[in-house]
């Protein structure tokens, strides 16, 4: 029998065609002998679509009013639960349709910060990635630092504000943030990701501009020392016994990696294996299998690094627990020169997922 796999993706969040664009690669991708695709689109208003082509579900949401036949989508064979996602139009999921995994390929909020996860638990369906805490705590820049400071990896200084703060004494604030960190410095609201809401102020006015638009995206806002630096990445895939790919650097178009350079010039350049030291590759991988068992991931993460170019010192920046996952996104390419090809590497993915599932039951 084929394995049935629902794949969700789209979603709510500003990285929403990021997530088609994955979606569409993990479809064709898929051995379709092994596996029946059951596409599920989440659209930009939060409606959640079922049919057979990614497309064409999306902009059927968006542009049109979909039929509004509420059908339900069965993620599992119990009762219980198939009243837990209602899904509007598209074709009905076929009598017994009980999936055998979900691969959730979204970016952002909602979709990788762990609610979806929870979502998925309270389904009792087994699923592809990071549970519930690992993607939490990979969406939350400050908790994630402070889980590193805590294992001893080095990372950049840093100052975490709350929005009430900001705005009951912002002069305060960008004095504390001058005295402590100087310029220049990055001002990112915690919970995002893609770059979107980030902004490098080379001054106080810059400052004070940038912590305005990082406290529209999220009422926690944290502010680094910038360093001058090559960015290298490198990709774990793995429940408790990990493993880790090469590493790999990816050069920005700008001065530095925006969301436009990420998904819009399409100038940035990805480099793999990075030219760099021996030592500094072993480091860094070591570090990266710290970081996902530290912050309790499974399945995969791509472990970001940032390599200060006057020192040669490594600095741990961040892990993302649902990376981009089109054939040129780094995730997949790490490990396609690591020995493990595109669509091996979704067969490992969903076994991992189920073999979780089965550890916690
Ligand atoms: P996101 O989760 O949105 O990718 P990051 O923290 O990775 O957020 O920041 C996005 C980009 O901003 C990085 O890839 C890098 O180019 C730049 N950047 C972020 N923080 C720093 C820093 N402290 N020093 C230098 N560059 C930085
Ligand atoms: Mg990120
Ligand atoms: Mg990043």
């Amino acid at each position: 029998r084929k394995r049935r796999i629902g794949l969700i993706f789209g979603g709510r969040s500003g990285e929403h065609e990021v997530s088609l664009a994955s979606a569409k690669s993990v479809i064709a991708n898929l051995d379709h002998e092994k596996y029946e695709v059951i596409p599920i689109a989440i659209t930009k208003t939060g409606a959640w679509l079922l049919g057979a082509d990614p497309q064409a579900l999306l902009t059927a949401g968006q542009d049109t009013q979909p039929e509004t036949t509420t059908t339900t989508v069965t993620l599992t064979g119990d009762p219980n639960v198939r009243r837990l996602i209602p899904l509007e139009g598209g074709e009905q999921l076929r009598e017994n349709g009980a999936l055998d995994a979900i691969f959730p390929v979204m970016h952002g909020t909602t979709g990788e910060d762990g609610a979806l996860q929870g979502l998925l638990e309270m389904a009792n369906v087994p699923y592809v990635g990071c549970g519930v805490l690992g993607s939490a705590l990979g969406m939350d820049k400050e908790k994630m630092k402070m889980i590193f400071q805590t294992i001893g990896l080095p990372i950049v200084d840093y100052l975490v504000y709350r929005r009430h703060e900001w705005e009951r004494s912002p002069e305060a604030v960008m004095d504390a943030i001058e005295q402590r960190l100087g310029y220049p410095i990055f001002i990112k609201p915690a919970n995002l990701g893609s770059s979107v809401g980030i902004n490098k102020a080379h001054n106080r006015a810059e400052l004070e501009h940038a912590i305005n638009v990082a406290a529209e995206y999220d009422r926690k806002i944290v502010i680094e020392k910038g360093i001058n630096c090559r960015e290298l990445e490198c990709a774990v895939l793995g429940n408790d016994e990990p493993i880790v790919s090469i590493v790999g650097e990816v050069a920005a178009s700008s001065e530095f990696f925006d969301y436009n350079a990420k998904y819009i010039d399409n100038k940035s350049e990805i480099t793999i294996p990075a030219a760099i030291p021996q030592a500094t590759a072993e480091e860094i991988r070591r570090q990266a299998l710290q970081a996902f068992l530290a912050l309790d991931l499974s399945g995969l993460a791509r472990v970001d690094f940032f390599l200060e170019k006057e020192t040669g010192q490594v600095y741990m920046n961040e892990v993302n627990t649902l990376p981009g996952f089109t054939q040129v996104s780094m995730y997949p390419m790490l490990w396609e020169a690591s020995g493990i090809p595109y669509s091996e590497l979704l067969d490992r993915l969903i076994e991992l997922g189920i073999e979780r599932h089965a550890d916690r039951q």
